[in-house]
């Protein structure tokens, strides 16, 4: 029966670890001056760093004359260790809110 206790195999009750779910994350390349074939090797580079099951696409597309290709991967969400903020496609390597390097 799942009374939503969580039990362990004697049927004592436990603690739930509480896990934070993974989302559906982008990281996004952008460039002018670039040939797509530079961003495409950027965007390869760290799809490749990625675990295969967790790549979800590689989209790419050109936005104001600049190209983009976006990386869409499953993974958890980042979040600043000073504030909090979500960092999430945060690529600067510092907190948007608060400048803490991350
Ligand atoms: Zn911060």
């Amino acid at each position: 029966m799942d009374d939503g206790v969580a039990r362990d195999s004697s049927g004592r009750r436990v603690a739930r670890t509480t896990t934070t779910p993974e989302r559906v994350l982008h990281r996004v390349f952008r460039a002018t001056i670039k040939p797509w074939e530079a961003l495409f090797s950027e965007a390869a580079a760290f799809a490749g760093s990625i675990d295969p099951s967790k790549l979800v696409t590689i989209s790419h597309s050109s936005d104001l004359g600049e190209g983009v290709v976006v990386v869409w991967y499953w993974g958890l969400p980042k979040h600043c260790r000073r504030c909090g903020y979500d960092l999430t496609g945060n690529t600067t390597g510092k907190c948007s809110e608060c400048g803490t390097e991350t």
